[in-house]
């Protein structure tokens, strides 16, 4: 309390010299290389972490090492830097896949995390489809207990600041009922949805829909197959969004236009590698909606794509590792932010 209570009034004697402390949500979308890690931040300084990245040096068979030497860890404790936040108050893992869990032992010796958010352990064949799951997990969940820790279900409300976070989806379960407000049947469902390409942890995958004031933010994690399909079909149960990070780094099992249709999004973003998620039917669903502008972590070399502009393309090569940073404002606008530029678009409410 004591370190809480210097920062606090350090902080005050800060905004006193200068202007008032933007009334902004703030999310990072840290570039970990086609993984995720995204940092929400509040007015007051409040931070939920959604992932961390990769482990070591990044790449699924890498171990977690000398955190000075974390790429991803190192990474994310840089945005908390430029966010000014000293700890995680809350980390939500959406599931157990290295490259969104890999790089928490790191951080966790970087920054401390108080409150862990899951959806409790990985299923039996994770480890058949990504071997080391196991042990990742296993470390996870020694570190997991020096801390809170929630297991929340489809339609639970997460505990941030004077933001209403509520599940949308978790551990293969997604929401019975509408939220307020949602519930309108959506014309653009045709058949089944995509098949999810990865069958163990994604369809999993824990999704949350994020509102502050009049500004939604969908982030479902690496959810796909049926679940993501039944957030939207036949029924529309989550609302509109104007930010979506696109499900599963923007692969084809991301790719179905139905989602799109009832989200109605501004702006959709691509946590991409140079290689990884990114790819091509996704883009053209994209392209198809002309209120809708994409960003990409990454320009993808992947086959058949054709990348958004290079000004909404945070990293064109592997030189930089370059943030989108999302500044959300109560009323429904909001500004992007290219971290590799330092060029910001607005959008109005
Ligand atoms: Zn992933």
């Amino acid at each position: 309390m004591k370190r809480l209570a210097g920062g606090l009034l350090a902080m005050l004697m800060l905004t006193g010299a200068t202007s008032p402390a933007a009334n902004t949500l703030d999310i990072y979308f840290i570039d970990v290389e086609g993984g995720q890690a995204t940092l929400m931040v509040t007015p007051t300084g409040e931070s939920f972490l959604i992932d961390a990245g990769f482990p070591g040096d990044g790449t699924f068979a890498s171990k977690p090492g000398d955190p000075a030497q974390a790429r991803d860890a190192q990474r994310i404790l840089a945005a908390a830097r430029d966010a000014g936040v000293r700890q995680i108050d809350h980390l939500m893992l959406t599931h157990y896949h290295a490259d969104h869990m890999g790089g928490v032992i790191e951080l966790s010796q970087l920054l401390p995390i108080r409150h862990f958010i899951d959806h409790s352990a990985p299923s039996a064949e994770a480890e058949v489809g990504v071997p080391g799951t196991m042990a990742l997990y296993d470390a996870y969940v020694a570190l997991r207990a020096r801390g809170t820790h929630t297991e929340p279900k489809p339609g639970d409300r997460l505990p941030f600041g004077g933001v209403d976070v509520v599940v949308l989806a978790s551990a293969g379960e997604v929401l019975t009922a509408p939220l307020a407000g949602a519930g309108q049947p959506n014309p653009a469902c045709t058949g089944t949805g995509e098949p999810a390409q990865e069958k163990t942890e994604n369809p999993r995958s824990t999704a949350i829909r994020v509102q502050f004031g009049a500004f939604r933010f969908l982030d479902v994690g690496d959810l796909s197959g049926a679940p993501l399909f039944a957030l939207t079909c036949p029924t529309n149960l989550i609302g509109t969004a104007d930010l979506y990070l696109i499900a599963h780094h923007g692969g084809n099992d991301g790719a179905d236009p139905s989602l799109f249709a009832a989200v109605k999004p501004r702006v959709a973003i691509f946590n991409n590698g140079p290689r990884k998620g990114a790819q091509a039917r996704t883009f053209a669903t994209i392209r198809g909606i002309p209120t809708l502008d994409g960003w990409q972590l990454h320009r993808s070399g992947n086959p058949g794509v054709e990348n958004v502009a290079d000004a909404r393309v945070a990293n064109l090569d592997e030189s930089t590792s370059a943030w989108l940073k999302v500044s959300a404002s109560p009323d429904g606008s909001f500004i992007v932010t290219n971290g590799r530029t330092g060029q910001s678009t607005a959008y109005p409410r």
